[in-house]
């Protein structure tokens, strides 16, 4: 299974971005939009959290005081995000327990060699992503962005993708509906089963040779979904 991050950031569209970039490169990630949410997340979450990405000026309190809050807690590597840049207040944060500190903009790329380093500091391997799935006629390369039935390229829409990567990143385990429609629609859309079940219908109509008996894409009857376990290489 991936590595979980779980970005804490206000901004909606930074928070989509960096959103879609992790993901893309194969984490795990809950958005959260402010310091209640986050809190509850970290407690709640039926995934462990591996690593916090944590924006300072939050709608409902400061990062610091949640940064306080989840030092007490357990010890998950903090990269701070902030636009404040002064010397004293990065000193202060890392003295409070964050890990590393990023001042915005920064890129992409920073950011993941930033988590990367935090955690080697702290001696957590870092899982090799779950970046491909290939069972039976059926393969699917994230990093490529592409899906192959019998060999041929299968055309989905983003949003189509999406979903379906979500699957392979946790192939052969159940995905609840709440962590799909999160993890592909948003938190705001939780409650938008209906989105779910067109969508799943759509992938299994392009995919399964008989979508009402589907071989990959099974139903976790009230619960989610489940990529079919690809068998042991
Ligand atoms: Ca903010």
């Amino acid at each position: 299974m991936s590595l979980h991050v779980l970005l804490i950031e206000d901004d909606r569209q930074l928070r989509q971005t960096l959103m879609a970039a992790l993901q893309n490169h194969g984490y795990e990630v809950t958005g959260s939009a402010s310091c209640a949410d986050a809190q509850a997340v970290l407690l709640h979450h039926p995934q462990p959290i591996g690593l916090v990405i944590l924006d300072l000026g939050l709608p409902d309190g400061d990062g610091k005081d949640l940064l306080a809050w989840l030092r007490q807690q357990q010890p998950i590597p903090v990269l701070v995000i902030s636009a404040r840049h002064d010397d004293a207040g990065k000193v202060q944060l890392l003295d409070a327990g964050a890990d590393d500190y990023l001042v915005k903009p920064f890129s992409v790329q920073e950011l993941l060699a930033r988590m990367r380093v935090s955690l080697r500091h702290r001696g957590m391997r870092v899982q090799s992503p779950v970046m491909h799935y290939a069972h039976g006629h059926l393969v699917v390369d994230l990093t490529r962005h592409s899906v192959q039935l019998s060999g041929e390229a299968v055309h989905l829409t983003p949003t189509e993708f999406k979903l379906l990567a979500r699957l392979v990143r946790q192939a052969g385990q159940v995905v609840t509906h709440r962590q799909l429609l999160t993890d592909v629609w948003g938190a705001e859309h939780v409650d938008q089963l209906q989105y779910l079940r067109l969508y799943m219908g759509q992938l299994r109509a392009k995919l399964e040779a008989r979508p009402a008996e589907p071989r990959w894409l099974l139903t976790e009857p009230g619960v989610g979904y489940r990529l079919a376990e690809p068998p042991a290489a």
